[in-house]
């Protein structure tokens, strides 16, 4: 999966100063909100927009960025610390959107990431892991496009107990260690007077809440572990190397689930080479039919054959090109070509009325 320069996602400059980029981001703000924009890819957007300005924004940030890439950023700042530290409720004051409490990052993080890690057990909702999945698909696959199935072991929410994990709903209880606040104080007299210390509760783990009788299936876990068959379609024209991302079709987690990754690898071809949408292929023709000129069928992807004319005095290594007959553009209309070289043999094991002839031939030219 590319990911798309910041400073284009932005619409600023590479000298942009940080008003500007606030500024830029701003008007995309308002425009992507998924509060204000009902359209299906604007949460998408939001997301994309905000990391681009969280790490825009950071000096920091921004000339780890500038030196290295989006690489660079993902080495060294987990994704919750790309938006620590960006003020966005600054930016959202005064916008009318509801960020909770302030509308700092941990809000936004959580609202668009379905993950925190706050002190405070309550608010910590971990979503599902990410899984990849690797396929190999031939070069026909490749152009025509690709259904298929295939089968992913992966931990999926409880349907018995409906992922809390609980046997049944009154099995559920205050936890009676903390009194259902997640926390213990411990108190410790020293010499430099009472000292307290407030841990999170081993009991409920910080969630204020314990279960009696846990889910038969799943063992107070919330989740099982199944098989699940996906269907998958790869668009024509992917090339090796492609990823998709199946949202949410990874594993169940106490958030949102995980995405799916299929990466794609297109074998190699016996016949074609691949350079991005143009194919190349490789066809021998001998002396006389190069000389002379002729008609030779080409095999092209779509499974079809075409006739290629050879014109008379074709020398060995010209490239013929058969337009459109290449793979198709990805999200785009059309097709690349096909370029057809041609390789000239030499006859060998002449027979003796062939040598005859070759030499009368070469007395000619
Ligand atoms: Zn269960
Ligand atoms: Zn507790």
């Amino acid at each position: 999966m590319t990911k798309r320069d910041y400073y284009d996602i932005l619409g600023t400059d590479k000298n942009a100063d940080k008003k500007e980029i606030k500024k830029a981001y701003r008007k995309l703000a308002l425009k992507y909100h998924p509060d204000k924009n009902p359209s299906k890819d604007a949460e998408e957007k939001f997301k994309e927009i905000s990391e681009a300005y969280a790490v825009l924004y950071d000096d920091e940030k921004r000339r780890m960025y500038d030196q290295y890439g989006h690489s660079g950023i993902y080495q060294q700042f987990s994704q919750e610390d790309i938006f620590r530290g960006a003020d966005f409720s600054d930016i959202f004051r005064g916008m009318g959107f509801d960020f909770g409490m302030g509308g700092g990052f941990e809000d936004i993080f959580e609202r668009f990431f379905g993950r925190r890690t706050g002190f405070n057990g309550r608010s910590v909702r971990i979503r599902g892991a990410d899984l990849q999945y690797n396929m190999e698909i031939s070069l026909e696959n490749a152009y025509n496009g690709y259904k298929t199935e295939i089968k992913i072991p992966r931990a999926e929410r409880c349907d018995e107990c409906n992922g809390t994990g609980a046997g049944t709903v009154d099995s559920i209880k205050t936890c009676p260690q903390c009194g259902g606040t997640g926390q213990v104080r411990n108190s410790r007299r020293t010499a430099f007077g009472m000292f307290t210390q407030v841990t999170v509760c081993n009991r409920c783990q910080g969630g204020g809440k314990i279960i009696e009788t846990p889910c038969k299936k799943c063992r107070g876990r919330g989740r099982i572990q199944v098989s699940r068959n996906i269907e998958i379609k790869i668009p024509g024209g992917v090339d090796d190397g492609s990823q998709l991302r199946l949202a949410g079709e990874g594993e169940a987690g106490q958030g949102e689930n995980g995405d799916l990754y299929i990466q794609i690898h297109v074998k190699p071809h016996r016949d074609f080479e691949r350079r991005g949408a143009d194919l190349y292929t490789l066809k021998k023709i001998n002396l006389p039919d190069a000389a002379l000129g002729t008609k030779i069928e080409v095999n092209t992807i779509d499974g079809k054959t075409g006739t290629l004319k050879i014109p008379e005095g074709t020398q060995n290594g010209t490239i013929f090109k058969i337009k459109g007959k290449g793979m198709p553009y990805l999200h785009g209309r059309g097709y690349g070509d096909l370029f057809v070289t041609v390789e000239i043999t030499t006859p060998r094991n002449l027979s003796r009325r062939a040598k005859k002839l070759l030499e009368e031939l070469r007395e000619e030219l």
